[in-house]
């Protein structure tokens, strides 16, 4: 059976919504579309788009729209994402819900659900401390992260009431071992009829 879902994973940053995202992408046999991931990819490689990131990241500042939209659409275009995907960290904003809500709607698609991972502020603030000594992150400083935490409630959370609206919004408490965090999100989307692939 090949199993389809669109999906989004939201959190703030330290919430772990990178590794739930991963766990169930797996699940699902869908793509993760990470946009961090590709701007940190490109960073990475020295090409255009990550000299012209670097900086904004290093801050912990939004990539402009624009650029972030186009990005995501081309790899939404690529074939792997035609049945399902699974998206961290896009959109971010209320503009971005609308452009990506333009993008799926030019295909007939919509998405199924938002996976909100709940994990009280100070819990973020300690992982991401941690994260930092162990990965080095460039963006992990502790100015970047209560930048991005302010940016995150500020930009990212209203999205969720966009969402909400639409009914598709399900909320996880983010506190618990990677198992039992997987296992809450893969029965709240079979509750949405969302099955996994075998
Ligand atoms: P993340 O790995 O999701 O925490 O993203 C790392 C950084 O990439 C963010 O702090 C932003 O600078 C940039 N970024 C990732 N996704 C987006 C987005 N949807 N819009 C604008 N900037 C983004």
């Amino acid at each position: 059976m090949t199993a389809s879902a669109r999906l989004l994973i939201v959190g703030p940053q330290g919430s772990g919504k990178g590794t739930q995202g991963v766990r169930i992408a797996e699940a699902f046999g869908i793509p993760v579309v990470s946009t961090g991931d590709i701007f940190r990819a490109n960073i990475k490689g020295g090409t255009e788009l990550g000299q012209q990131v670097t900086a904004i990241l290093d801050r912990g500042d939004l990539v402009p729209d624009e650029l972030t939209g186009e990005i995501v659409r081309d790899r939404l275009s690529q074939d792997d994402a035609q049945s399902g995907f699974l998206l961290d960290g896009y959109p971010r904003n209320v503009a971005q819900v609308g452009h990506l809500d333009e993008f799926l709607s030019a295909r007939g698609e919509a998405l199924d659900a938002v996976i909100l991972l709940d994990v009280p502020r100070e819990e973020s603030i300690a992982r991401l401390s941690l994260r930092a000594q162990e990965q080095g992150r460039s963006d992990d400083t502790e100015e970047a992260i209560a930048h991005r935490l302010e940016i995150y409630e500020n930009e990212t959370a209203p999205i969720l009431a966009v969402y909400g609206e639409r009914g598709i919004v399900d909320r996880i408490d983010g506190i618990g071992s990677l198992d039992e965090i997987t296992e809450r999100i893969t029965s709240v989307l079979a509750a949405r009829g969302l099955t996994l692939a075998s």
